[in-house]
């Protein structure tokens, strides 16, 4: 468990800095970041580059398309940016293992996290082992680069912070907490184009309510990620 003393910190290192904090500056997390529950640094990596150009890719190794990020770069802005640092080094990646919940909410108990973004058609292989990076993937998709997977990454992780979410939410029901996915809400008019909200949430009864939401949770995960189900997914 981290000192909750000391703000939860996230280091990127990125070509583009000035992608951050983005929509993380905003609303919830925005207003965390002001009070200094966390804090987000942004780090450039072509500082690190080679030459007067400040290079920090070159042509693929037995030839291709693209370019990739040079393992060297790389090393010297991960050593700049955390070296000894206790807090768990990722590298953005479609190749990594897919983004959960429980690894969300072990990333957010911890001190923080160094992130990686790749760019181009990735980075230097020899870098991943030689920093010791873990490849997270938010997703079977391709994007241009690692930044928008690292917003959804501290997105993810400040929202549990404690007093982030405030009065909302312990965040323990919502989807994926329990292997399952949230039941439907409702909230006023009681009607709506002759769509009635269901009686049971009028009742009052709170253990009808507390079943028929269970139920509801158990119908759309059926339907919609039997994969989850009796999986003990993580
Ligand atoms: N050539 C790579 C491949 O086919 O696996 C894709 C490289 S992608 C154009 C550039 C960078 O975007 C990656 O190095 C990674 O940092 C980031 N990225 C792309 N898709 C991602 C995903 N689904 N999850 C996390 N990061 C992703």
């Amino acid at each position: 468990m981290a000192d909750r003393t000391a703000p939860w910190r996230a280091t990127i290192l990125t070509l583009y800095p000035e992608m951050f904090p983005g929509p993380l500056g905003i609303s919830l997390s925005g207003d965390a970041l002001a009070r200094g529950t966390w804090a987000l640094e942004a780090r450039q990596i072509r500082e690190h580059g080679i030459g007067r150009h400040r290079s920090v890719d070159d042509t693929p190794a037995g030839g291709g398309a693209g370019m990739v990020l040079r393992c060297d770069v790389l090393a010297a802005a991960i050593d700049a940016a955390a070296a000894d640092d206790p807090r768990p080094r990722l590298l953005m990646s479609p190749r990594g293992k897919p983004l959960s919940q429980t690894r969300v909410r072990a990333l957010s108990a911890g001190p923080g996290a160094v992130i990686v973004c790749g760019r181009f058609e990735g980075v230097d292989e020899r870098v991943i082992a030689g920093r010791g990076l873990e490849e997270v993937s938010i997703g079977d998709y391709v994007l241009s680069g690692g930044e928008i997977a690292a917003l959804v990454l501290i997105d993810s992780c400040v929202r549990l912070l404690p007093g982030v979410m405030g009065k909302i939410a312990s965040g323990e029901e919502e989807s994926f907490e329990s292997g399952r996915l949230e039941y439907p809400h409702y909230t006023r008019p009681r009607e709506w184009e002759g769509r009635a909200i269901p009686d049971v949430l009028n009742s009052g009864n709170h253990g009808a309510i507390a079943r028929w939401r269970e139920t509801e949770s158990e119908r759309l995960t059926r339907e919609r990620r039997p994969d989850l189900l009796g999986s003990g997914k993580d």
